[in-house]
C-alpha cells in the first residue's frame, strides 16, 4: 500500500502516519523528520535546510525528491510506505508520480481558526521524536512538559512560533494546497474531517480501507 497524507501544518499528520503505518506495516516516511535528522547530524544539507525550516520556507524541490526517491528504495519499503509531507508542491507531485504509483492520497481537512492554536499547543520529545498536544499532558513542576514513552523534556518547535506559523500557512496556502485538486482530477482523493479527536480521525481513515 502506497499512500500520501496531505493536509495543512497542524492537521495532526505525524501523529496519524504513525498509526497508520503501524496498523499497515508499511514504512512511515516523514521529510520533516528526515531533515530535521539532517540539521541535527550538521551534514551540508541539514545546514543549508536550517535557514529555510526556520524561516518557514520550502527546501527546494530538487533537494526533497532525491531525498524521496532514495528513501522509498529502501527495504523496509517493499510492503509499501506512507508519505507524511511529501508531496508539498505540484512538482513533487508529478515527479512522485513518474518513480512511483500512489494508491491513495488521504486529505485530513481542518479550518484554519483551529490550526494556530493547535499548533502553539504542540511539542515534541527531541529523543523519540513523538509529538503530543499539551491538553493530554499534566504539567511537570516547572510548567514543562515530559515525553510519555522516554522521560525526555518536551520542547516546541523552533518554526512552531506564531510569526513563523503564519508564514508556513500561507505557503501551504500557495504551493501545497493546489495538490488536493491534482489528486481528486486523477480520482486518488479522499478526504477526513480532522477537527475531531486523534481517535476519531484514525478511524475515519482507517474506514477508507475497510
Ligand atoms: P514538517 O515536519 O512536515 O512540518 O516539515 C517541516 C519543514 O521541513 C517544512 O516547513 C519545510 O520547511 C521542510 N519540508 C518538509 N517536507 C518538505 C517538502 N516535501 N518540500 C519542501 N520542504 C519540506
Amino acid at each position: 500500500m502506497k499512500l500520501i497524507l496531505l493536509g495543512p501544518p497542524g492537521a495532526g499528520k505525524g501523529t496519524q502516519a504513525e498509526r497508520i503505518a503501524e496498523r499497515y506495516s508499511i514504512a512511515h516516511i516523514s521529510t520533516g523528520d528526515m531533515l530535521r535528522a539532517e540539521i541535527k547530524a550538521e551534514t551540508p544539507l541539514g545546514v543549508e535546510a536550517k535557514s529555510l525550516i526556520d524561516r518557514g520556507e520550502l527546501v527546494p524541490d530538487e533537494i526533497i525528491i532525491g531525498m524521496v526517491k532514495n528513501r522509498i528504495g529502501m527495504p523496509d519499503c517493499e510492503n509499501g510506505f506512507l508519505l507524511d509531507g511529501f508531496p508539498r508542491t505540484i512538482a513533487q507531485a508529478e515527479s512522485l508520480m513518474g518513480f512511483t504509483g500512489i494508491d491513495r492520497a488521504v486529505c485530513i481537512e481542518v479550518p484554519d481558526e483551529s490550526i494556530v492554536g493547535r499548533m502553539s499547543k504542540r511539542r515534541v520529545c527531541p529523543n523519540c521524536k513523538r509529538t503530543y498536544t499539551v491538553d493530554v499532558l499534566e504539567p511537570d513542576e516547572d510548567g514543562g512538559y515530559t515525553c510519555l514513552d522516554c522521560g525526555t523534556k518536551l520542547i516546541a518547535r523552533d518554526d512552531d512560533r506564531p510569526e513563523t506559523v503564519q508564514h508556513r500557512l500561507n505557503v501551504y496556502a500557495e504551493q501545497t494546497f493546489p495538490l488536493i485538486d491534482f489528486f481528486e482530477a486523477r480520482e486518488l482523493l479522499s478526504r477526513v474531517d480532522g477537527d475531531k479527536s486523534m481517535d476519531e480521525v484514525a478511524d475515519s481513515i482507517f474506514e477508507l480501507f475497510e
